[in-house]
């Protein structure tokens, strides 16, 4: 095949960008940090739950544990830290097993365990909403800029001379 312009007779068959030099320049610059972005943000996700749920359950084993010691500085029965130990909740049948005066006082320690586990838990799952949306914002604006950026970087199938740099579009 023979150039059109300089009469070259080796035109080679090559790919060249669709669009002019500084739009596949844009390409390129929403194309890298979306990509970074992009994987950055399901790296986020993968830890943050992960260090939700060690933060939860950390944070559960220490109340667990202080909880514990209140009630031997109580000095309730054995029988009463083992049923708290079992399932967090000391049953109704083990608190009347307790004189009245202990009782107010394991049932005012549960109260405040209660309180608190349940606090933990709203906390800690803020905290993940909070993250999860910040996550989800970046995400979400990653996508468009990385469709936007591959549409900029698309390229056409030329037949080009390496002579004078004509070259027309293959079928
Ligand atoms: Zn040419």
């Amino acid at each position: 095949m023979r150039c059109e312009k300089c009469n070259n007779e080796s035109m080679v068959n090559t790919s060249v960008f669709r669009l002019s030099g500084c739009l596949v320049t844009l390409g390129f610059i929403l194309l890298i940090p979306a990509a970074i972005t992009l994987a950055f943000t399901i790296l986020l996700t993968v830890l943050g739950v992960y260090a939700t749920g060690t933060a939860a359950s950390e944070m559960t084993n220490k109340l667990v544990m202080e909880t514990e010691e209140e009630l031997q500085e109580l000095r309730v029965p054995q029988h009463v830290i083992a049923d708290f130990k079992d399932d967090h909740s000391i049953s109704e049948k083990t608190l009347n097993t307790l004189s009245s005066d202990q009782r107010r006082q394991v049932e005012i320690t549960m109260d405040t365990y209660n309180a608190v586990a349940a606090g933990a838990a709203i906390g800690t799952g803020g905290i993940a909403i909070f993250g999860g949306g910040f996550v989800v914002a970046l995400f979400v604006l990653s996508i468009p800029a990385l469709i936007i950026g591959f549409l900029l970087i698309l390229r056409k199938k030329v037949c080009k001379c390496p002579n004078c740099g004509y070259f027309f579009e293959r079928a």
